[in-house]
């Protein structure tokens, strides 16, 4: 139960922090199974932390209100280096983000996560009028190549949608930021890539 790590795929050969997915995997575990422990809440985390921050893992999510990764992760205050927009997207600001924890505060591992029924790949896969900036979400989404690819007739269209978005947001990180790049070919850093079940709770990594 919980956590399902099938088609799991390393990118390289983890020379540091190679434990850091297993406490990732794990507190998701224990989320799933409604047996959290909450690590990392108290005082004593607040006055350690207020010293200086070391997160083990820079998490890439949907802004989705259902999606929180400190929640989902079982982890707590100074655990994780969160990045959330709308269909887990990013562009040059998100990604400065992301190279500033895995440069700054040598995170040694990413997560991109994405989720079933995500609104942003919906509403794109629904092709409805998006009002304001939220067209700019629609047509980010409408110009991955990786979504073109899924067949405008395909049953399961949102799904597939979805793990297109998270294949692509997971290339994009390797092939926009030569600093994200070089960490992974120095076997400094691993990226992967999971999908979260609303219903059970649980995040399965997809094949990279
Ligand atoms: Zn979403």
């Amino acid at each position: 139960m919980g956590l399902v790590a099938c088609q799991h795929k390393m990118n390289q050969p983890v020379t540091t922090e190679s434990n850091t997915l297993e406490k990732l995997l794990q507190g998701n575990n224990r989320f799933a199974a409604a047996h959290p422990l909450h690590p990392d809440e108290s005082r004593q985390r607040m006055g350690e932390i207020a010293k200086g921050q070391h997160p083990f893992a820079v998490v890439i999510s949907c802004s989705d209100s259902r999606v929180p990764p400190e929640l989902i992760f079982d982890q707590g205050l100074g655990d994780l280096f969160v990045i959330r927009t709308a269909g887990n997207l990013v562009g040059g600001l998100e990604i400065g983000s992301v190279e500033y924890a895995v440069e700054h505060l040598q995170v040694p591992l990413i997560v991109v996560l994405g989720h079933e029924q995500c609104g942003a790949i919906k509403a794109f896969v629904d092709g409805s009028e998006a009002p304001g900036h939220i067209k700019d979400i629609i047509d980010s989404i409408k110009a991955e190549p990786e979504i073109s690819s899924i067949a405008k007739d395909d049953k399961d269209r949102l799904v597939h949608c979805i793990e297109a978005n998270l294949r692509h947001v997971t290339l994009q990180l390797q092939v926009q930021s030569f600093i994200i790049r070089e960490k992974i070919e120095k076997g400094e850093l691993r990226i992967v890539t999971g999908k979260y079940d609303l219903e059970k709770g649980a995040v399965t990594l997809l094949k990279q």
